[in-house]
Parts: C-alpha cells; sequence; structure tokens
C-alpha cells in the first residue's frame, strides 16, 4: 500500500530543501523532484533494534484491512497491521489454531531475529498460504 499523504508531504518537504539550498531552483523541474523521491527507498524496522524486518511494498489486507484491532485471551489489546512477508522475523513454536485471530489460520509467534522481542505472528492457511500479523506498537517505517 501507498500512502498518498505521506508521499504529498515529502514531496513539499523535498521541493523546500531544494529551494533553500539552491537559488536556481526554478531550473529544477517539478518532475525532477519526484523523481529523486522514488529512488528513496523506505523500509520497517523494530524498534527495540533497529533490525530490518519488511518493506512497505509487502503490506497486504486480510479480511478487507491491512491494520486489524484484537483482543487475547488475557485482555491486553494488540493492533498488528498485515504483510505477505516479513524477512527479519523469526517463527518460534509450533503453530495453532486455538484462539485465532484469522478464521482458517493457524498461528505461530514470530520475534525479531536480531533482539528477539515478540514482533507478532505467522498464520498459516491449510491450503499453504502465509502472512505476518506484526504489532504496530513494535515496527516502524523509516528510510533506508
Ligand atoms: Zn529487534
Amino acid at each position: 500500500m501507498f500512502t498518498i499523504d505521506s508521499y504529498l508531504l515529502d514531496t513539499n518537504i523535498l521541493t523546500t530543501m531544494l529551494r533553500d539550498d539552491n537559488t536556481e531552483v526554478e531550473d529544477v523541474p517539478e518532475e525532477q523532484t519526484k523523481i529523486i523521491f522514488q529512488e528513496q527507498k523506505r523500509a520497517i524496522f523494530c524498534t527495540g533494534c533497529h533490525n530490518l524486518i519488511t518493506y512497505p511494498e509487502y503490506k497486504i489486507a486480510v479480511n478487507g484491512k491491512h491494520e486489524h484491532v484484537f483482543f487475547n485471551p488475557h485482555g491486553i489489546v494488540f493492533e498488528v497491521g498485515c504483510f505477505a512477508n516479513a524477512s527479519g522475523c523469526l517463527p518460534v513454536g509450533s503453530s495453532t489454531l486455538e484462539f485465532t485471530w484469522f478464521e482458517g489460520y493457524a498461528w505461530k509467534i514470530v520475534i525479531c531475529s536480531s533482539c528477539f522481542e515478540h514482533l507478532g505472528w505467522q498464520y498459516l492457511s491449510e491450503a499453504g498460504t502465509v502472512f505476518f500479523g506484526l504489532i504496530l506498537a513494535h515496527i516502524e517505517e523509516k528510510d533506508l
């Protein structure tokens, strides 16, 4: 998914920076500032140790939404975002369908491969579909 708001914001900042640093900014076509932004790659990191976890390109919608809010059986609330892939996570233990938040998907805890913080869950369907539900408070999107 691509957030239009942040794209517009970043483009504005970039344009302002070019104006401050370069008095001949009139010669820089607007198209060029957009190209600079597109080459600036963003990624999603562990908030605890800044390990690279995944990329914004892997954001997916499950049951119609990317972000979900759930309670676990202990009443703790989790805001999770769904991702098709998260190579910075390590699945631990065996999977179970018990108390699953996504019907038909068994879950397994995933931890950060660097600091071992609990980052969320890996979901696996009987048909072999896999996705990750990552705790939004434990990850952050930043420039690479
Ligand atoms: Zn970490």
